[in-house]
């Protein structure tokens, strides 16, 4: 399987849980997964989408997740397609014909799709190895985000009684859990529950004076990435993004009162890098995958704490260092109340308002905030401190300092393309990676994550078969990108200052598993150069690996 991950999607290692999980699916079992945003999901359908021979249904919520999906998966050269109402008849005839002749691994479908009585008699007669249903939440009411679209997935049980079923979402309480295995009627599910802790993002509160001044000062620590900030109203999207575009910056906003191709537009925009903040209501980011959000803002306090782990999770899914901040003002509660208020049911609204007066709980707490959202969730915490808040790395002081006019560093995450061991290579592989972003009209992170980028600066990359050892660099990324990328690496003048940093040497023990895939691929024919790409060794230990089994 690590062979597998590391050939198509070019990572080294699994991370907690994905291992049992595919195994778990690979067994044709039923399974829920409850991961944090940006805990690496998709890999956990993916790998056995590929390991299995039949075809992979994958349920998601929206057209954009969809697209971003399938793009990736195309860069990784898997055959990926999706069928959406973006797709014309003709395009979508096409797409069933691929998948008649097995054609396609993956195929993404919407879930109104499934209502259609042509469509699920077209589905009966493939060859359907593994059913995923993303963002499952949308299934339950007590969700953030109940589509009632999905309720219809019910139906894979019935159609599909043999097929394994496997649920993905990132809303872990209780009701939500039940609710998803009893809508879709799962057999012997076993849920799979990884922490929610995002070591990754910094969090921090600040009180809500000068806000605008203390944005300004945190959108310049964060020059050129890309940030969003949430406002609690369309009119303040509206009115922060002109602010920010009248000072310079590249600011867009994003709200469900926008025409749709406007909004479309701004998304796109962001996403392919082209601007790099977004002023949007909460509206804004379900439906996008970017995983390189280096700053999240909440202008506004969010109506729970789990919108507002929901929200920041938006920030840093490559795993980078990312940082949330959130501006408070006890005066907003204003804002919700209005909404509040009109909730009829009496129950209803009193659990909206406990909610609530957690989220302000939270804001104004003075021990760890990542404890206190953790144990929010349901997770139990033991250590009493985090490496990642104001509270625990002692900055809230430094926040309430700025309020007498001194500015916000606010905390003590570095932005990234500061933090990188050899900025100037870095920012020459990101302009590359944004030119054939541009010639191909994909967003950037779909050619190389920031992560594959900081590593090649470091790393300094000589050849094809040190580029593979790249996190992130496939077999598939190998073949397109190597050479352009290398090219930029070997050019690069300042190398020769600059110490590589050495990578930790890989296990050269030969496993037994090791031994049948060298046996699989010397009676394939394959040359030398390319099993030692596979397997990861130099040649010279695939040559004398050769003479050890007998095969030469
Ligand atoms: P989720 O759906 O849980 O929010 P994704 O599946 O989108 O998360 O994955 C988030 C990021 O983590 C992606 O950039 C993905 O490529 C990366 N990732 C997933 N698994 C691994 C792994 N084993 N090693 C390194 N990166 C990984
Ligand atoms: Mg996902
Ligand atoms: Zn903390």
């Amino acid at each position: 399987m690590e062979s597998l991950l590391k050939k198509h999607f070019g990572y080294d290692k699994f991370r907690p849980l994905q291992l049992d999980i595919i195994n778990h699916v690979l067994q044709k079992k039923d399974s829920l997964v409850l991961m944090p945003t940006g805990g690496g999901k998709s890999i956990c359908f993916q790998i056995p989408a590929i390991q299995l021979e039949g075809i992979t249904i994958v349920i998601s919520p929206l057209i954009s997740l969809m697209q971003d999906q399938v793009d990736s998966l195309k860069a990784n050269g898997i055959k990926a397609e999706f069928i959406n109402s973006t797709l014309s008849p003709i395009e979508i005839e096409n797409i069933k014909e691929r998948l008649s002749r097995n054609e396609i691994k993956l195929i993404y479908i919407a879930p109104e799709r499934l209502a259609a009585n042509d469509f699920k008699t077209f589905l009966l007669t493939l060859n359907i190895s593994l059913i995923a249903i993303d963002e499952a939440h949308c299934i339950s009411e007590w969700g953030h985000n109940f589509r009632k679209d999905y309720r219809s997935l019910k139906l894979f049980k019935t159609l599909f009684p043999q097929t394994p079923i496997i649920a993905l979402t990132a809303t872990a309480t209780p009701k939500v859990r039940e609710d998803i295995l009893k809508q879709l009627a799962l057999v012997n599910p076993k849920t799979f529950i990884s922490s929610f802790d995002r070591e990754n993002l910094n969090l921090v509160v600040t009180e809500k004076k000068k806000a605008f001044n203390k944005i300004l000062s945190l959108i310049k620590k964060h020059e050129g990435e890309p940030i969003i900030i949430y406002c609690f109203s369309r009119k303040a999207t509206m009115k922060l993004s002109q602010k920010l575009r009248e000072n310079g910056f590249a600011a867009l906003p994003y709200h469900a009162g926008l025409s749709s191709d406007l909004r479309k537009k701004n998304q796109d925009l962001f996403i392919k890098d082209k601007v790099n903040i977004i002023v949007a209501t909460i509206a804004f980011g379900m439906g996008i995958d970017k995983p390189d959000v280096r700053l999240v803002i909440h202008e506004t306090f969010s109506k729970s704490i789990e919108g507002y782990y929901q929200e920041i999770g938006r920030a840093g899914r490559d795993g980078l260092p990312s940082e949330c901040v959130l501006l408070y003002s006890k005066g907003d509660i204003i804002k919700h109340q209005f909404f509040l208020k009109k909730i009829y049911d009496h129950s209803t609204q009193r659990a909206a308002w406990d909610k609530l007066n957690k989220m302000m709980a939270y804001c104004e707490t003075t021990s760890c905030r990542r404890k206190a959202i953790l144990e929010y969730l349901g997770e139990s915490v033991s250590k009493q401190k985090c490496n990642g808040c104001d509270i625990c790395d002692g900055s809230i002081g430094i926040i309430k300092t700025t309020l007498s006019g001194i500015i916000k560093p606010a905390s003590q995450v570095k932005p990234i393309s500061k933090s990188v061991h050899n900025k100037g290579l870095f920012e020459k592989l990101r302009a590359l990676r944004l030119r054939i972003a541009r010639e191909k009209n994909c967003p950037p992170y779909i050619v190389f994550g920031d992560v594959s980028l900081r590593e090649m600066a470091s790393v300094l990359p000589k050849n094809a078969e040190e580029f593979l050892k790249i996190k992130g660099v496939g077999q598939n990324k190998l073949n397109n990108y190597g050479e352009s990328f290398l090219e930029v690496i070997n050019n690069n003048k300042n190398n020769n200052n600059i110490v590589p940093i050495k990578r930790k040497i890989r296990n050269t023990r030969w496993t037994a598993e090791d031994d049948d895939k060298l046996r699989e691929l010397f009676d394939q024919a394959i040359s030398v150069n390319e099993i030692s790409k596979i397997l990861k060794r130099t040649p010279t230990a695939i040559r004398s690996r050769f003479k050890k089994c007998g095969l030469i």
